[in-house]
């Protein structure tokens, strides 16, 4: 299968030729040719599948197609929401990248900035408008936006955007747009919210479905060590002492454990940050800029601030802390491995997270491989120790393993 074969124009053939691409990924060759016939699409992918192209390769040529006296220019016609500043950023450079030869032009929006560049962007005009909900839905209100000649809605990690809590606001959006048009609607599981939101916005939709959260972690390399909670940060200076680890992606849970943990990297000479939402979008565009040339060796993360942070040949993802969601440690292992490439992924697991591990298991099907060889082994618990919790196991008539707690459950992503 190639490009070609998708009957992808020549322009758009020329900018995929210099990135590189030869083959289509399976959701770009099951999404294309729906797209390019003007059917609505539900697509189940999650971020490192390609489904960025998926959807900006059809409508980039869809677009170029058009008739001159249906192309408007310079308004929007289509509108890609995306639930993260970084997803919003990495789409408009695809935009870029696979638009190129083509004459349109696109625009990023997203909060915690000025809106002045965006506004001033607004007003010259703009074929393809990327944008996170809130302020999109901020800048309609002050009527900088227009979407009345929109001809292409994309919905960009719609699961995402319910567990952010923008559902409301892409509720709103969706009624002010158009009622013809053409909608893509991309989300990497169907939580029951999601799944309606899709039959309500979506005109007789094919779906495509690609790479369950679960077969994901399948290409992936990954092992996993047992180590006190106090002794993870000592770990993970020993590892990284390995110059095989030639780039990594940290995650903690927390924002403040971000810090924490790329300080006392820093202090053992390893050139680390931390990107997660106290820090201001100047600084997180740098952190991530400076880690995708190279010039840091690590970068420390929480979730949502990693969500969809696409950088090409991340040699390795370590899990310094475990998710209480499983999903979430499928989403992270899937920074690495990307399109196709090998990744590692290593995760430290200390004695309350064996729990959160259990549920991985579970979920992917897969034993994760111990690494029993390490300085910083977690200690059996003694032989009284060992006695006195099965005593109170028996005596509580509860099960040996901790389950996991209400307050556990709610740690924040
Ligand atoms: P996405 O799922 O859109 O975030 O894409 C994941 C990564 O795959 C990005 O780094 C893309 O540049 C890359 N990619 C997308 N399509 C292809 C392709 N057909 N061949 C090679 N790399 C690709």
């Amino acid at each position: 299968m190639s490009f070609i074969k998708l009957q992808v124009i020549a322009p758009i053939l020329k900018a995929l030729d210099t990135e590189g691409y030869t083959t289509p990924t399976p959701i770009q060759q099951q999404a294309i040719p729906v797209v390019l016939q003007g059917r609505d699409l539900l697509g189940c992918a999650q971020t490192g599948t390609g489904k960025t192209a998926a959807f900006a390769i059809p409508i980039l040529q869809k677009l170029y197609n058009q008739k001159t006296e249906d192309k408007a220019p310079k308004q929007i016609k289509a509108l890609i929401l995306t639930p993260t500043r970084e997803l919003a950023i990495q789409i408009n450079e695809s935009f870029e990248a696979y638009g190129k030869h083509t004459g349109l032009n696109h625009l990023v929006i997203f909060g915690g900035v000025s809106q002045q560049s965006q506004t001033n962007g607004l007003r010259r005009g703009v074929d393809i408008l990327i944008a996170t909900p809130g302020r999109l839905l901020d800048l309609m209100q002050q009527h900088y936006v227009s979407l009345q000649h929109l001809q292409f809605f994309v919905l960009d990690e719609a699961d995402r955007m319910l567990d952010m809590g923008f559902i409301h606001d892409v509720k709103k959006i969706i009624t002010r747009l158009p009622a013809k048009r053409q909608t893509l609607f991309f989300s990497a599981t169907m939580p029951t919210e999601i799944a309606k939101l899709s039959q309500s916005i979506l005109n007789n939709p094919v779906k495509v479905e690609v790479t369950p959260v679960s077969s994901t972690a399948e290409k992936v390399e990954q092992a996993v060590y047992f180590v006190e909670k106090d002794d993870k940060k000592n770990l993970l200076i020993h590892l990284l002492k390995d110059k095989n680890i030639a780039s990594a992606l940290v995650f903690t849970r927390t924002k403040h454990g971000a810090d924490k943990v790329a300080k006392e990297l820093n202090k053992a000479n390893v050139k680390t940050d931390a990107i997660h939402g106290n820090k201001s979008q100047n600084a997180r565009q740098r952190a991530l800029t400076n880690f995708k040339n190279g010039q840091i060796r690590v970068l420390v993360a929480t979730d949502i601030a990693a969500r969809g942070i696409d950088v090409e040949l991340l040699s390795h993802v370590i899990n310094f802390e475990l998710p209480n969601i499983p999903e979430t440690y499928v989403h992270r292992i899937g920074r690495t491995g990307r399109a196709g490439a090998s990744g590692i992924a290593l995760s430290f697991c200390d004695r309350e997270e064996k729990v959160f591990l259990r549920d991985i298991h579970k979920l992917t099907a897969q034993a994760i491989p111990v690494v029993d060889e390490h300085p910083y082994k977690m200690l059996q618990p003694s032989y009284e120790e060992t006695k006195a919790n099965h005593q109170k196991t028996s005596s509580n008539a509860r099960p040996f393993a901790p389950r996991r707690s209400m307050s556990q459950r709610r740690w924040s992503q």
